[in-house]
């Protein structure tokens, strides 16, 4: 009987699970999980902290989900070390697990820069925001009287925003970046989201941050003195790469697999956040920390684990978020005339479409509003459609399937348009 050992039961380790259980109904599969809370849907923390959702609903499998599949799940212990020689890993109880297949699905944690006083900044008032656990003790802590600075303008300072605002109004985030989402939108698709932000009383101090903490005071790198009752620390992730590092095995920015998902440790293979990939447009490899492609490297890693064959051949950056009524799609990479790209852009009172080709391929796009079918452009992105084998012009203006041809929408959709 084969023993699988899995690190981590985020979205990729429970898309392991089911990779091994397709081709392998007996293996013994031992789960570890850091968190006390496993195989929930972590993007939807911030609903929970807005009070949308519940724990029950936010269970990404079902609470018999290891039972149904007969894991052993450990939770609140860490895997600390790797052995490839002797194929073991050694916890933080000090159990040694020994394995034939690993999977280390091991996500990203928070990034927190050392700002100078940090320290001093009550416990109990400073948080990070990328657990259940973390949305669990902000609600506890906020009151509508609460003075709340959030530090970091991306996706989970806003998200974090966005649910404490049904809680408190007197929210402030801040980003060194000029505009919010920088990661993923451009200035002027910035300022709509930001005007929708101030709309709803949120003060926003962009190009500027946190020079020092004193206590429940944050001073300012342009001059000013925020006070807060509660500090969030959204400024970014780092993929949790330290256990196959420390074995010896190759890391780069994240850890490095193949196409199986094998990392260069024999028998060890990777999958989620902590793992590099290769960007479909770019043809380089870089973090594509998403659900989606942490759901098919887990399920690839967990076939390959027990023998099956699966690849994961790449995927695309993306993002789909709605934030405080605002409804935004972004994908791809964005070329700009100034490198060798061409853009297509429609405005118009609460939407917004901007698409970016280059060399007759879409390669990336910026909606808010109508996303209506947004689906058809995600798919010419990760196809590497030829445009000229379409009607670029109407599907620009409409994505609709209609100008692809018979033959192509008998085979995605089955002749049903
Ligand atoms: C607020 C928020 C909103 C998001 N919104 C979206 C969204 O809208 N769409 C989208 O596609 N993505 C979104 N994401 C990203 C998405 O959640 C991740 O891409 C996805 O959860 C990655 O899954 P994973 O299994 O790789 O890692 P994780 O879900 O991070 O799971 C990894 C687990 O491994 C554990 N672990 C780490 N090291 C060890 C160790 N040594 N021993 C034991 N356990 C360990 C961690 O504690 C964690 O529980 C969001 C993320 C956040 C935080």
């Amino acid at each position: 009987m084969k023993r699988y050992v899995i690190v981590g039961g985020g979205i990729a380790g429970i898309h392991c699970i089911e990779g091994i259980r397709s081709a392998d109904r007996s293996g013994s599969i031992t789960l570890i999980s850091a968190e006390a809370d496993s195989n929930y849907g972590r993007p939807l923390i911030s609903y929970y902290l807005e009070g949308a959702t519940d724990e029950e609903k936010m269970s990404y499998r079902g609470s018999d989900f290891y039972e149904r599949n007969g894991v052993t799940a450990l939770h609140g212990v860490t895997a600390e070390k790797l052995d490839p020689t002797a194929k073991t890993l050694t916890l933080s109880d000090g159990q040694v697990l020994p394995y034939d297949a690993l999977c280390v699905a091991a996500g990203s944690g928070p990034f927190v820069p050392p700002f100078a006083g940090l320290d001093t900044v009550p416990q109990e008032k400073k948080f990070t925001f990328m657990t259940l656990s973390d949305a669990r003790g902000l609600m506890q802590a906020v009151t509508p009287e609460s003075r709340v600075l959030i530090i970091g303008g991306g996706l989970i300072g806003l998200k974090c925003a966005e649910g404490l605002y049904a809680h408190t109004k007197h929210l402030t985030v801040c980003d060194l970046a000029p505009h919010v989402l920088s990661s993923i939108l451009q200035p002027e698709s910035a300022e709509i989201v930001e005007q929708h932000l101030k709309a709803k009383g949120i003060r926003l101090m962009l190009g500027d941050s946190a020079k020092e903490f004193q206590g429940t005071k944050a001073l300012m790198n342009s001059g000013e003195t925020v006070e807060f009752d509660l500090l969030v620390l959204a400024i970014g992730v780092r993929p949790n790469t330290g256990l196959i590092k420390d074995a010896g095995g190759d890391v780069n920015r994240g850890i490095v697999t193949d196409a199986s998902m094998a990392t260069t440790i024999p028998c060890v293979y990777a999958a989620g956040d902590c793992v590099e990939s290769k960007n479909i447009i770019t043809g380089g490899q870089g973090i594509l920390a998403i659900l989606p492609n942490a759901a098919m490297q887990g399920r690839t890693a967990g076939i390959n684990m027990a023998g099956g064959e699966a690849v994961f051949d790449g995927g695309i950056p993306m993002n789909s978020m709605g934030l405080m009524g605002v409804h935004l799609m972004t994908a791809g990479s964005y070329y700009e005339e100034s490198n060798g790209g061409q853009v297509y852009m429609e405005a118009s009172e609460g939407s917004y479409k901007k698409l970016f080709t280059k060399d007759g391929y879409l390669t990336g796009f910026i909606l808010m509003g109508d996303l209506h079918r947004a689906g058809i452009y995600t798919a010419l992105i990760r196809e590497r459609r030829p445009l000229d084998s379409i009607d670029f012009e109407t599907v620009k203006k409409d994505p609709s399937l209609l100008p692809f041809g018979a033959e192509y929408r008998r085979q995605t959709l089955g002749g049903v348009v």
